[in-house]
């Protein structure tokens, strides 16, 4: 009987000083999961401007279980993975980060949990260690998300799992370019399960998440998943009309109407313009999918077969 394939999606962004120790941790893990598996490594290079592709060239001359795959420029975390899900061959498809932050040797018990029947294992943090900011901003995220989005989004967790091949078949199928993966992956439905883990530091070099890759995840995440800011307008709008209400009759009360008048003013300006900027963000997404450029550019794939 032929062993099923397991396949590592692994998203490469400068990550010359990890890619050695990471490639380490994997050939511990390869010598356990090539009991039972064969193994395939999916690294997508997403227009890192260190010596990552040299590295990873080097990787695949010596080892017929990687492939690699450099993208034309940056087209961002989202669509490295979204790229690696196209070209991975495996029955079960693992994504992890390069950084170690996902440790490898979780992947044994993702597997374990696939093997049980469940077509998505996701790794869900215990704990986690990052800076302040990233886990106060990361611990609200999820929770204003999950509160507002239609489809309910595990917290804590990013893009680390395991997915089963008919799963990466169903979200292969999924044309929009504003993705937030773990969203789909949740949308998908299927049989779901977490497994707990502790996340570490970051091994080597620094986050390639600067705050605006980090915001336009955030909006795409509500955006895809929810209409909720654009209720909000609604409501705010009422409350303002309330307010404003209140406001001219204290103005005459009191005769501070023009004073009273030109607060009322300002705060109804501020609030039209946030209304607009959000109806905008809806609207130019849409028009940019109506675009339907590709979703992400391959300059050069390494592949052992075909
Ligand atoms: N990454 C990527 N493209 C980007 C930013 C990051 O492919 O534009 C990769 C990165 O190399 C890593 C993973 O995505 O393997 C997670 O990124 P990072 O560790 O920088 O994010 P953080 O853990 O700080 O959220
Ligand atoms: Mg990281």
């Amino acid at each position: 009987m032929t062993k099923k394939r397991i396949s590592w999606v692994i998203p490469i962004y400068n990550e010359e000083t990890n890619i050695p120790a990471l490639y380490d941790e994997i050939t511990k893990l390869r010598k356990e999961v090539e009991q039972n598996y064969l193994c395939e490594f999916v690294f997508v290079n997403d227009g890192s401007k260190d010596n990552s592709q040299k590295l990873l060239e080097e990787l695949f001359a010596t080892d017929k279980d990687v492939r690699v795959l450099s993208f034309s420029r940056n087209f961002g975390h989202q669509m490295a993975i979204t790229a690696g899900l196209d070209h991975a061959t495996g029955d079960a498809i693992i994504f992890i980060d390069a950084d170690l932050q996902d440790p490898p040797s979780v992947c044994l018990e993702l597997i374990k949990e696939w093997e049980k029947g469940n077509d998505v294992v996701y790794a869900k943090r215990r704990t986690r260690k990052d800076s302040f900011m990233k886990k106060f901003t990361a611990y609200w995220f999820y929770r204003i998300l999950r509160k507002f989005a239609d489809i309910k989004i595990p917290e804590d967790t990013g893009d680390f799992r395991l997915i089963s091949r008919q799963v990466a078949d169903v979200l292969r199928q999924f044309p929009e370019r504003h993705r937030f993966i773990r969203g789909l992956v949740s949308y998908v439905g299927f049989t779901q399960t977490a497994v707990l883990f502790d996340r570490e530091e970051r091994k080597s070099g620094k986050s390639g998440y600067s705050i605006k890759k980090m915001l336009k995840l955030a909006e795409d995440a509500f955006t895809g998943f929810s209409l909720a800011p654009i209720m909000l307008i609604g409501t705010s709008g009422t409350l303002l009309a309330f307010a404003g209400m209140i406001g001219v009759i204290i103005g005459l009360i009191t005769s501070t109407t023009l004073v009273t008048a030109l607060s009322y003013a300002t705060i109804l300006t501020g609030v039209l313009l946030v209304s607009l900027a959000t109806v905008g963000q809806y609207i130019g997404r849409t028009y940019q999918q109506v675009q339907g450029r590709p979703l992400y550019i391959v300059k050069k794939l390494l592949t052992h077969s075909t």
